[in-house]
């Protein structure tokens, strides 16, 4: 998809403030740092996008971006940052199970994990999380340039392994450097639309 119009229509805290356009959905989760912006910014055609700063201990929230008048990509606050407190860290659990139970217009969440190294205890739950909730995932495995070609295959295996993957859910080498993936991923999206 070429990307010409990007809007943040709502930073939500609350169900009630949710868009109301019935348009698909696909939120965007990974933790902090890992490359969640380069990656929407590589996918929209962007340097940088619109961003609501979600610093560790400020107030959270889903900033929903439209894009194309197509779809949403919702934004969740990067997960496994070591300085949270445990009431954030719940606060945090509790906006996104409001979200992810019962919101029919999210179709898919992509997550993003880094490709050189295995996948987190913090990652390994948030995959574990979509899955209690049966929520179909798109993983994309980032900075993928920064190691060998030769040594992708093995990565992968290591990140559908470390996360017990289920096996209908794709997996995509991305760069944000090359745009690699990029074309496989808004294939996975549109897929899903
Ligand atoms: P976020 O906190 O998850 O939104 O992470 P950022 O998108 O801000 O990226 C964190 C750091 O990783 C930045 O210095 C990026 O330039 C770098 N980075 C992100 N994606 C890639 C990638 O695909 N390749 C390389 N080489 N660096 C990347």
């Amino acid at each position: 998809m070429i990307v010409h119009n990007v809007e943040l229509v709502i930073s939500a805290v609350r169900p009630e403030q949710y868009p109301e356009d019935g348009l698909p959905e696909f939120a965007l989760a990974g933790r902090s740092n890992v490359g969640k912006s380069s990656f929407i910014n590589k996918m929209i055609g962007r340097k940088s996008m619109a961003r609501i700063s979600s610093k560790p201990g400020k107030t959270q929230t889903l900033n929903f971006y439209k894009i194309e008048e197509k779809l949403f990509y919702v934004d969740v606050p990067g997960y496994g940052y070591a300085k949270v407190s445990k009431s954030e860290r719940e606060a945090w659990g509790k906006m996104i199970e409001r979200y992810i139970t019962g919101r029919e217009e999210l179709k898919a969440v992509i997550q993003i994990v880094d490709l050189r190294h295995p996948p987190s205890r913090d990652d390994v739950n948030m995959y574990d999380f979509m899955k209690h909730y049966d929520i179909p995932c798109i993983i994309i495995a980032t900075k993928a340039d920064k190691i060998p070609k030769g040594k992708w295959d093995k990565h992968k295996k290591i990140v559908r392994e470390t996360l017990d993957m289920d096996k209908n859910d794709p997996l995509i080498v991305f760069s944000s450097e090359t745009g690699l993936g990029k074309d496989a991923a808004w294939a996975e999206i549109e897929k899903r639309m």
